[in-house]
């Protein structure tokens, strides 16, 4: 074999509680078990569990793919079965699969054939970014997330600069960098587009679209929330810390390594803190807000200093 090309071994567990592919392994698990059950063996044997055409007529019903887990990946798109709508519905089930599972838990999208003869090849695929092409670097890169998705373009750029997501394909027509919740964040001409996070977005993710309507779509760029802006507010029994953080997210407040307390800042963000006096007058807060998100990521540390010194 030449050292253009490299395999790894797998299969697809069929039945009718749900397609799993299986990657890199080389015992194939009772397709008659239930799905968990086909999930765990890929997994104690070292392989990569992906469900298979979660849009499918055939196979996994609503629910499942929020209910298993210790899968890496999903089709969100299959050449085989992937027909008008369903691949709206796939990246629907994944983003519910991201949501749902958090940072810990990510969840690969992945594009594939499903080729059961030769005429039914090169209709979806992953771009995996691996410093050699080897089975085991192949695999640790997509277990890792370095690929995307496509079943047309590819970009030429993916990637963070200067806090920004950026990306741009020749092949394509627009760039659109979508969140958590499908709201199409920015859209902008496939040559260049670069987006700045917010800081209120859960992830977001950025798609390659071109004129007639092929697609590659990157997986989720996760993102830290905002650290909480905030300022001392002298009052008639002491001082407040007040400012703004993520709406929802948990503030929590230290003085000197000493914990304050804790609030919970509102819809538009607004939170406040009475901070119990202290004999200087002086304070070193740190602010650290945490996400009312099932992942609960924390934000960066905010330093607040105060008084006299
Ligand atoms: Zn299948």
């Amino acid at each position: 074999m030449d050292d253009s090309f490299t395999l790894l071994r797998g299969y697809e567990s069929t039945n009718d509680s749900g397609h799993i592919v299986a990657l890199d392994v080389n015992e194939v698990a009772p397709s008659s078990w239930r799905p968990q059950s086909r999930i765990d063996h890929i997994n104690q044997r070292g392989g990569l569990a992906i469900l298979a055409h979660p849009a499918w007529s055939i196979g996994w019903k609503d629910g499942d793919v929020m209910a298993l887990q210790d899968y890496r990946g999903m089709e969100i798109f299959n050449g085989l079965t992937t027909a008008a709508g369903r691949t709206e519905r796939a990246i629907q089930l994944w983003h519910e699969a991201l949501n749902a599972k958090g940072y810990a838990n990510r969840v690969w999208a992945v594009a594939s054939d499903d080729s059961h003869n030769p005429e039914q090849m090169n209709k979806g695929w992953v771009m995996v970014k691996t410093p050699r092409l080897t089975p085991n670097a192949l695999r640790r890169a997509i277990e890792s997330g370095a690929l995307y998705a496509s079943n047309g373009p590819s970009f030429d750029t993916i990637g963070v600069m200067n806090g920004s997501i950026v990306a741009s394909s020749a092949e394509a027509d627009r760039i659109r960098f979508i969140d958590q919740d499908m709201n199409i964040v920015w859209e902008a001409p496939a040559g260049w587009a670069d987006y700045k996070p917010s800081g209120l977005e859960r992830w977001v993710r950025v798609e390659a679209i071109t004129a007639d309507g092929k697609t590659a779509w990157s997986q989720p760029f996760w993102i830290l929330p905002n650290a909480p802006q905030a300022q001392v507010v002298p009052t008639d029994t002491g001082i407040t810390v007040a400012g703004n953080a993520l709406p929802g997210a948990r503030v929590d407040v230290s003085d000197e390594g000493q914990y304050v307390g804790s609030v919970v800042a509102n819809g538009q963000g607004a939170f406040q803190l009475a901070a119990p006096p202290t004999s200087d007058g002086r304070h070193d807060f740190w602010l650290v807000a945490t996400a009312p998100w099932p992942d609960k990521p924390a934000s960066n540390p905010t330093l607040l200093s105060y008084g006299a010194g």
